[in-house]
Formats: C-alpha cells, sequence, structure tokens
C-alpha cells in the first residue's frame, strides 16, 4: 500500500518524510569481487498528500534516453518544490546492464521478463522481487522509460493498457501523438504493476545507446502532464507551452520482415504514413543488382524501424501501426515534432 503522508517512506532502509528530498540506493546484488550493486534512486517527497508517482528507465541496460528524461525532470526545481505526494526517479533498474553498455543482465536474460521475481530465483528473478518491493508496491502510478534496441528506434509512443479507462485517460493526457494498446501477460514489469493495481504507462522513443533531444523533451514533458493530470501539481506551475495536442490509439499494429537478405534502401521514414502495397525500401545486392521492394500490408503510420541497411532474410524492418485516419496521425506526428523544437 502506498505511505500515507503522516509517516516515512522507507526505502533502501532509508527513511524519507514529508517534504524532504533523499538520494538512497537500494541493494540488489554483489559482484565477483563482492563490490556491491545498488540501484540508484531519489525520493522527491511534497509535503500535501498526494499520489506516489515511479518513473524509471533503463531496465534494458543500453536504453539511456530515459535516463537524460529523469535527469532533468530532478532538475526541475519549481515544478518538483510544490507536489502533492511523491515522486520516485529510478533512473537506472538493470544497474549490471547499464556498466557493460548492454540491454540484458549478466546470465543474458532480460530483465523485463523476470517480473515480478522471487527471493531464490535467477539474478533477474531477484532483481525484480526487490524492485517490486522496494519501489512498485509503495507506489499508485509508475510510468517506465524504454527506447529501441540496438539499431532500431521507435517514434514517441505510449504502449499501456487501454482496456482501463483511468490507464487509458493517463495514456492520452501524456501527449506523445500515438499510443498502443497492450496487454501482454510477458513477465514484465508493467504487467507486474498492473497486478498490483497500479496504473502503468510504458514509454518507447528513440533507439538504444543515443541520446536524442526530442525523445528526451518528449519523455520529461510527458511525465509532467502525466503529475498535472494525477493531481501532483498544478498547471500554472508547468513552464511548458501547452498547445492543443491530439492523441491517437492504434487499432493493431504489425511488422514487415526482410523478404530477402542484402543492404536496404529506406524509402519511408519515422512517422510517415504509408498505404498498402505501397514501397517502404528496397533491397539489392552490393552492385545495386537484384532489386527487390518491401512493401506495407495494410495502410497505417511508420512507429518503428530498423536503422541498420545490412540486413538478413527475416530482420524486423518497420514496424506499422493502423489507425482510423492514419493521415491525421502522420500530421499530428509533424505538429508534435515542431513542438519539440
Ligand atoms: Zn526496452
Amino acid at each position: 500500500m502506498p505511505a500515507s503522508m503522516t509517516e516515512d517512506i522507507v526505502i533502501g532502509g532509508v527513511s524519507i518524510p514529508p517534504g524532504k528530498r533523499k538520494r538512497v540506493g537500494i541493494q540488489v546484488a554483489k559482484l565477483y569481487d563482492y563490490t556491491e550493486m545498488t540501484i540508484p534512486v531519489e525520493v522527491v517527497r511534497g509535503k500535501k498528500d498526494g499520489p506516489v508517482l515511479f518513473v524509471s528507465a533503463a531496465i534494458h541496460g543500453d536504453e539511456i534516453n530515459g535516463i537524460e528524461a529523469i535527469k532533468r525532470l530532478l532538475a526541475r526545481k519549481t515544478i518538483l518544490s510544490g507536489i502533492r505526494g511523491t515522486l520516485i526517479a529510478v533512473p537506472i533498474i538493470n544497474v549490471f546492464g547499464f556498466h557493460q553498455i548492454v540491454r540484458y543482465l549478466p546470465d543474458r536474460r532480460d530483465l523485463n521478463r523476470c517480473f515480478p521475481g522471487s527471493k531464490l530465483g535467477s539474478l533477474g528473478a531477484q532483481i525484480a522481487h526487490i524492485f517490486m518491493r522496494e519501489i512498485v508496491e509503495k507506489c499508485t502510478h509508475g510510468i517506465d522509460l524504454h527506447t529501441g534496441p540496438i539499431h532500431r528506434t521507435n517514434l514517441p509512443q505510449i504502449r499501456a493498457s487501454t482496456d482501463d479507462p483511468e490507464t487509458e485517460r493517463l495514456a492520452l493526457a501524456f501527449g506523445v501523438p500515438v499510443v498502443l494498446n497492450s496487454n501482454l501477460r510477458d513477465g514484465s514489469l508493467r504487467q507486474a504493476a498492473a497486478d498490483k493495481d497500479i496504473r502503468m504507462l510504458l514509454f518507447e522513443g528513440g533507439e538504444a545507446l543515443r541520446y536524442e533531444e526530442k525523445v528526451i523533451r518528449s519523455a520529461m514533458r510527458g511525465i509532467i502532464s502525466i503529475m498535472n493530470a494525477i493531481g501532483m501539481i498544478d498547471q500554472e506551475k508547468i513552464n511548458i507551452r501547452q498547445r492543443k495536442k491530439e492523441v491517437f490509439v492504434a487499432r493493431s499494429s504489425y511488422w514487415i520482415r526482410a523478404p530477402h537478405s542484402g543492404s536496404l534502401r529506406i524509402r519511408k521514414g519515422l512517422g510517415a504514413m504509408v498505404n498498402k502495397d505501397e514501397v517502404l525500401g528496397i533491397i539489392s545486392d552490393t552492385f545495386g543488382q537484384g532489386k527487390i521492394e518491401v512493401r506495407a500490408r495494410e495502410t497505417g503510420v511508420v512507429i518503428g524501424m530498423n536503422n541498420l541497411p545490412l540486413i538478413n532474410s527475416g530482420d524486423a524492418l518497420f514496424h506499422i501501426a493502423t489507425f482510423e485516419d492514419s493521415k491525421a496521425v502522420e500530421e499530428q506526428v509533424e505538429f508534435f515534432d515542431e513542438t519539440l523544437e
């Protein structure tokens, strides 16, 4: 249960009373040389009662855009000094992967498939278990920040279970143009938190191992919008130009895979609308011979794509979301992009 304002929140054995801001480390494991590994956490508690929101990143150790977004959020002193409730910032969950600049854990497991975890399970299961107990179970809301994997990039988007009306309201309030409804039973942090009745959003944007300015800005502004939407801050405190933003929930999405190995020249980029059977890219050999067109299966908008031109047959190339009105989505994506300048 989330702590009420009359009591301290205890994280990593450290007590944080209302009105205080503290940095703590949650012990998760030791390295071979017995060096202590801790998940760094910053807790910002308002003086007034309110929601408890965790914002996390780098559950995949090489997805660093979210780390920078959280860093910038924590620098917004005016906003954070007057919040109602509590913000728990966790910029790096997978500290092991982060130090190695890789997505996974040392045993090659995906930490975001190890939830809710267990006390005596694999390293990933143990970290997941500790994270649930120390952070998630003390919260009312959560936002987990991701990027595409290495060599793959995503249009800024929210993934959430829009079947729940309140989660849908928050998914729209985040403010990025595209929302994907997903209810995967996949061992992810999002699923484990939702199972504890914590309202969860997952943000996807950009690619691994990069700081991408517009992605970072859209994530940071989205978090502030959510803090506003759940009553942690007042609209007047937000020093962001609030322009009319439209948000679209995708009907479905699909991947186009490479029909052949070769090198790929891309015709359609992120955010572009594509018609059924339209050419997305052309695969050819080193001499430009043996051209094979890669085409869209259904009309939609490109929300994710492969960035590495050298491809094998079967590689996932384009992630396309379908909408009631794809043209409107394309226009909104362009407009949203301008607001980030
Ligand atoms: Zn990820």
